[in-house]
């Protein structure tokens, strides 16, 4: 069975979205992975279908509550979706190129998207989730992130680039953000492509291309250099 995403949300119409274009959504139409979603909304047992109440405790907003939630969860594990548990939080571990390789190597990942304040944490405990955060910033819902998520991860599985030599190369492969790109016109808005690219010269282009990814990580990210993914 290909890698599945299975992502549990209150808005399954999300999905694919994005993920049904380009890359991968070729891919998904190839069968080189596959999108499971389950709708929340199926496990309430009340008339208006409520997946959320109000916190313990008071303040603003309504939390997920933890008894729908966990039989969403259980129904898609029954069901057989692999792959470790993730729930997408501005609290949780920042996702990193290294973590989507991971992922992409292991039969898939089963996402649950938050919305309102979150899920209750209860349910994240009991079931074991992974909290991961896309970055430091609030979305209004989990289904962005289980998106970009799963973007991150497809493109790695095999056969989803055509020239693997490309994932290589990028940003975060090397520890390192990338060198950057030129294409033609050779000279555009008086602005002329680094003599380097033309010389024909793999050896020194490497190296070049080594110096200026160094160079705009040390600039940008020194927090990257030394670490790897
Ligand atoms: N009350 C939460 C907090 O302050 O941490 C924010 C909840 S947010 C409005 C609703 C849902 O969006 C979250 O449960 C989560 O699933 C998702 N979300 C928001 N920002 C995110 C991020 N940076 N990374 C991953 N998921 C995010």
């Amino acid at each position: 069975r290909p890698w599945t995403a299975t992502v549990l949300t209150i808005f399954p119409e999300m999905f694919p979205g994005p993920l049904g274009h380009s890359l991968a959504g070729k891919a998904l139409q190839r069968d080189l992975w596959r999108l499971e979603t389950v709708n929340i909304r199926d496990f309430t047992s009340d008339r208006h279908q409520t997946v959320d109440d109000t916190p313990f405790g008071g303040g603003a907003g309504m939390v997920m509550r933890p008894d729908i939630v966990a039989k969403a969860v259980d129904h898609a594990v029954q069901e057989g979706a692999p792959g470790p548990l993730v729930y997408l939080s501005p609290r949780g571990v920042p996702l990193r190129q290294a973590m989507a390789q991971d992922l992409a190597k292991g039969p898939g990942v089963v996402l649950l998207c938050g919305r309102y304040e979150g899920v209750d944490h209860r349910v994240i405990e009991a079931r074991g989730f992974l909290e991961v955060s896309i970055g430091d910033f609030v979305l209004s819902g989990g289904e962005l992130a289980a998106m970009a998520l799963i973007d991150a991860c497809v493109r790695l599985l095999p056969g989803v680039i055509g020239d693997e030599a490309s994932l290589k190369e990028e940003s975060f492969a090397s520890g390192l953000l990338e060198y950057p790109h030129y294409t033609r016109p050779q000279v555009w808005e008086g602005r002329a492509v680094p003599e380097i690219l033309l010389s024909g010269h793999h050896a020194k282009i490497d190296a070049w291309r080594r110096e200026q990814a160094l160079s705009i990580t040390k600039s940008r990210r020194p927090d990257l250099i030394g670490t790897s993914g």
